[in-house]
């Protein structure tokens, strides 16, 4: 398979897809190897992944030059890396602490004379299939967990973003006990993987996790999805408008907005508009794209050109319904790498494209609100229900709104904070996920499976207990 580069569009890396033959013998090493591995116990996995932690530090420029190519940001990718090695290191400080922490009994049953015990252990196989916009982040965030747990981890990168398996499989091979693997490979592979494992997470667009959800289910495994969003973000009159414009804007565009939790809808009270959309507007146009200095600006091309294509197809969809576009618009073709200047629209309705399908591009649409129910009735009109923001004047204002968005987590005075906080728990709605939340403590208890001990300190009832003839 090729890989294209997205600053240069020239297909110049190639690599491998794992034939279902590879697959299976990969699982079938890492199912072998897992009972050592969670027999080591909490301490010993945690050792072990702090010493994955530190060979991926200590490999951080290779792997972040492979992921600046796949991904065309610099910045972004040492973050990124940054980001997957605070993952690791998190788990494994928090893992010892959350299993001393379990209820294991033996504690009284409502049953009279029964005691139980609930005894511990991790699904053995979990598979993990990962999308292109954060590939390191993405590929390990559940797998390390799942680690923790004691499960042996099989995941599947995006065949869009490949390249940074190669410096990951050298860190791989000096903690030779970490029984973890990559296979690579599209929409074939990504099935394969689910016929191998005993637990699968997804993250990626809201039509493929459907499709990942019906294998999962025929197999009658657990599938957790992490999906797509379209999330808005509240403006009240309270809110200072410079201050709200330029974390709206950051919120909005960082990763060229390829980001679940971008902000794409912003709601701003009428008292304010005015000088929030001039304020936006002057913070858009101060933004530069990184081209043709790929050191310089602050937003990348497109990773992959079919979303530019959606991008500017919302965008003409605003306009030809009569939206306005009050910076870029229009995406540019440099050198092979499409851009997009951060692109304010007004004037925009609840039924452009725009406004309803998830756009994972640095596109701000804004719409002006004069009632906090009517802007609340709106944000809450989508299928999706990933994370939400709130900006006021005050932390308080904003916190008394925040349960009346329909979305698994609200930033407050911030945006997009799922992008930089790992333990805040909680769960996508409607059309934006399934299962218990990755962040949290569930992060890792939910692959671990109870067994019931159910021991009986009394008698054992006697068959006679049964007989007919003996009711009332
Ligand atoms: P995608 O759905 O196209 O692909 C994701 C992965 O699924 C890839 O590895 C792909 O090879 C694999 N795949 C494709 N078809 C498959 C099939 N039939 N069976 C099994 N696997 C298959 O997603 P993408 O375009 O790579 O990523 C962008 C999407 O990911 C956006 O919708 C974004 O919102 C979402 N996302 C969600 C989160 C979150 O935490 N909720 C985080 C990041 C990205």
């Amino acid at each position: 398979m090729k890989a294209r580069n997205p600053r240069t569009g020239q297909e110049d890396y190639e690599f491998a897809a794992s034939s279902r033959d590879e697959i299976a013998a990969q699982a079938a090493r890492l199912r072998d190897a897992q009972p050592a591995w969670e027999a080591l116990g909490p301490d010993g996995r945690a050792t072990i992944l702090m010493r994955f932690a530190d060979a991926m530090e200590a490999a951080t420029q290779q792997i972040a030059t492979t992921l600046t190519i796949d991904t065309g940001r610099g910045a972004v990718s040492w973050i990124e890396v940054q980001g997957a090695i605070g993952n690791i290191r998190r788990w494994a400080s928090r893992g010892p602490d959350l299993f001393a922490s379990l209820d294991r009994g033996p504690k009284a049953s409502a049953t009279p004379g029964v005691e139980i015990v609930t005894d511990y252990s991790a699904f053995p196989l979990f598979g993990a299939i990962a999308p292109w916009n954060f590939p390191v982040i993405l590929s390990h965030i559940d797998a390390v967990p799942a680690l923790m747990a004691g499960c042996a981890a099989l995941v599947k990168p995006s065949e869009i973003t490949p390249r940074f398996v190669e410096p990951m499989r050298d860190v791989l091979a000096q903690v030779p006990e970490l029984p973890l693997a990559y296979v690579m490979g599209g929409a074939d592979v990504g099935q394969a993987l689910i016929e191998e494992v005993d637990y699968v997470c997804f993250t990626g667009s809201t039509a493929t996790g459907r499709k990942v959800a019906e294998a999962a289910a025929r197999k009658l495994i657990p599938a957790n999805l992490e999906l797509g969003g379209k999330d808005p973000m509240i403006i009240t009159a309270s809110a200072d408008p410079e201050w709200a414009a330029g974390v709206a804007l950051r919120s909005s565009i960082v990763a060229t907005g390829q980001a679940c939790q971008s902000i794409e809808r912003i709601y701003v009270d009428s008292d304010i508009a005015e000088p929030f959309i001039d304020a936006l507007v002057a913070g858009a146009e101060k933004v530069d794209i990184t081209h043709p200095d790929p050191n310089a600006g602050h937003i990348g091309p497109f990773i992959f050109p079919p979303q530019a294509a959606k991008v500017q197809e919302q965008i003409d969809d605003a306009v030809a319904k009569g939206a306005e576009v009050r910076s870029g618009g229009t995406v540019e073709d440099l050198d092979g790498g499409q851009y997009l200047r951060p692109t304010i629209l007004t004037g925009v309705t609840p039924d452009m494209l725009v406004m309803r399908e998830e756009t994972f591009g640095p596109v701000l649409p804004v719409t002006i609100y004069d009632e906090i129910e009517n802007a609340i009735a709106q944000a809450n009109d989508t299928e999706y229900g990933l994370s939400a923001a709130i900006l006021a004047g005050s932390l308080e204002e904003a916190a008394s709104l925040a349960s009346r968005l329909d979305a698994g987590a609200i930033s407050l005075q911030d945006g997009a904070l799922t992008s930089m906080v790992g333990d805040a728990a909680n769960q996508s709605r409607g059309t934006s996920g399934l299962g218990p939340s990755r962040m949290g403590d569930t992060g890792m208890t939910r692959f671990l499976r109870e067994q019931a001990h159910i021991r009986q300190t009394g008698q054992p009832l006697p068959i006679d207990a049964y007989r007919e003839g003996q009711a009332g």
